[in-house]
């Protein structure tokens, strides 16, 4: 019997909820949401000015949303990898991936110095093509990588096949140390005690429903209380924004998960895998797989279902037409774990936006300040864009806010009906170019004119 239990969530030792709001609270900064992206807000908030009265409101429990759900692979690109930041964000990609670089060290530091135990394991991504039309975009990544400082090596099917062993790789890509592996749920759990240790008041099981401004605070309403907060910080991720632009902004796209049975030692030594990278193939349409501390193998992606009017439902959570063919492909990829049992299978919702990293901004007369679309990377991206929000919200200009990455939006999109048949069609789109040598059809390239292309 398989769980529907994010396998990281599914753990005997999660800790018990905070209680919800009654009644009224009064906070310098208030922070709603309790991912990664809430959780860095409001322990960063508490580094930067240990007195400050800070406030977290989650909805349901800490790391109930995608941050309890992900792959747990840590990467240090801000702008969703290297391309597509080099084709956003060319006049700035070296500063971006400097950044990338050092928000990534200072995850690893934080994990230290508030002994966070949540596998924490600097393995790097090994990116593997699995057809001749995906080796060359391995190759330019590669070189756009080392040149902006990156520890990145091309490899050819032997030697990828020597890292791991399956019959479907022809070369990949290893960046050796842009990425590290971790137990989402267990850093989440760390932060969280972090955070309560540091002073934050978290409210869990306490959504917020509206925010009021009044003449010298925002009045955050939630079922049972209220919440009046000199500032704001709105970490919502693909859920109902609070603030009205972000709904042309962010749409919710629904990705899921499989996690085999623990491999014996024998499946193991089957297929290698000594160094644990984290491993995503070169698609369009592209699954992302690791090894977890119990070895267990995590295997995601493929499919990125949008359903018509931006729904989100506890029900849509899992998917047996996604599993079946996500294990397919599992076997596929490795025939010599046929037949290995998935124990979990689950869905999450990913914070979608058309340029596929992170935006930021400010509402209410720069009281409150948001981030959202980390499109699917956002584990490490969460802790830069809560510096980011931060640094939106002290009013100053840093060299956080004066970006580019910061100071620009994404193109929107367009209202239902048009925003589902687009979204259709483009994931119709892709699933054709992987099928037809990677090559795009005629709305692919449109899109790609227009700055909103996507290429794995
Ligand atoms: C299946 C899946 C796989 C992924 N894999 C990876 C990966 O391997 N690597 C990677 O970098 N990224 C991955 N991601 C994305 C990553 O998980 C997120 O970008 C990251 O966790 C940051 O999340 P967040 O805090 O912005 O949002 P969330 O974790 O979704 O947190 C938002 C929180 O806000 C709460 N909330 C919403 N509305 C309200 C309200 N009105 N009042 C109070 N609370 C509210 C929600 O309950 C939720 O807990 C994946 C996502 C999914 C779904």
């Amino acid at each position: 019997m398989t769980s529907r239990v994010p396998f990281w969530l599914d753990q005997p030792d999660a800790p018990l909820p905070e209680p919800a709001l009654t009644g009224a609270d009064a906070a310098e900064l208030a922070v709603i949401g309790g991912g990664f992206s809430g959780l860095w807000t409001a322990l960063l908030a508490k580094e930067r000015d240990p007195a400050r009265v800070v406030v977290l409101l989650e909805g349901r429990r800490i790391a109930w949303g995608a941050t309890g759900r992900n792959g747990g692979f840590c990467s240090a690109s801000l702008t969703h990898g290297i391309s597509n930041g080099l084709d956003r964000f060319a006049t700035e990609i070296d500063t971006l991936e400097r950044l990338g670089r050092q928000n990534l060290d200072q995850i690893e530091q934080a994990i230290v110095d508030y002994g966070i135990d949540c596998d924490f394991a600097r393995t790097g991504e090994l990116s593997v093509a699995t057809a001749d039309w995906q080796l060359g975009g391995l190759a330019d990544a590669a070189a756009a990588a080392r040149k902006l400082g990156g520890d990145v090596c091309l490899l050819d099917a032997g030697q990828v096949r020597s890292e791991l062993n399956s019959p479907t790789y022809l070369g990949g890509m290893w960046d050796r140390d842009g990425c590290a592996t971790l137990d989402p749920a267990r850093l989440a759990w760390g932060l969280r005690r972090a955070c309560l240790q540091a002073g934050v008041r978290i409210y869990e099981h306490t959504p917020v429903r509206a925010i009021e401004p009044g003449r010298r605070s925002l009045a955050l309403r939630t079922p049972a209380g209220v919440v009046r907060a000199d500032r704001v910080a709105l970490a919502t991720g693909a859920f109902a924004p609070l603030l009205r632009r972000l709904r042309y902004y962010v749409v919710p796209v629904y990705d899921y998960v499989l996690v085999t049975k623990p491999l014996t030692a024998a499946q193991l030594a089957s297929i290698g895998w000594q160094h644990r990278q984290g491993v995503g193939d070169s698609g369009n349409q592209f699954h992302y797989y690791r090894l977890t501390a119990d070895n267990r193998i995590l295997w995601g992606g493929y499919d990125a279902v949008y359903y018509y009017g931006s729904k989100i439902a506890a029900s849509l959570d899992q998917r047996p037409e996604t599993f079946a063919a996500l294990a397919d492909h599992f076997y596929a990829t490795f025939p010599q774990l046929d037949g290995i049992e998935f124990t979990h299978s689950w869905g999450g919702v990913i914070d979608t936006c058309t340029r596929f990293c992170a935006f930021f901004g400010t509402a209410h007369d720069g009281r409150l300040g948001y981030v959202a679309g980390h499109t699917g990377l956002g584990v490490g991206a969460s802790r830069f864009g809560a510096n980011v929000m931060l640094d939106l919200l002290s009013g100053e200009r840093t060299e956080l806010t004066e970006l580019e990455l910061v100071r620009t939006k994404p193109l929107p999109f367009p209202p239902e009906p048009l925003r589902a048949a687009g979204i259709g069609l483009t994931r119709w789109s892709l699933a054709r170019a992987d099928r037809n040598g990677g090559r795009r059809n005629l709305w692919l390239r449109g899109l790609d004119r227009a700055g909103l292309g996507f290429d794995s």
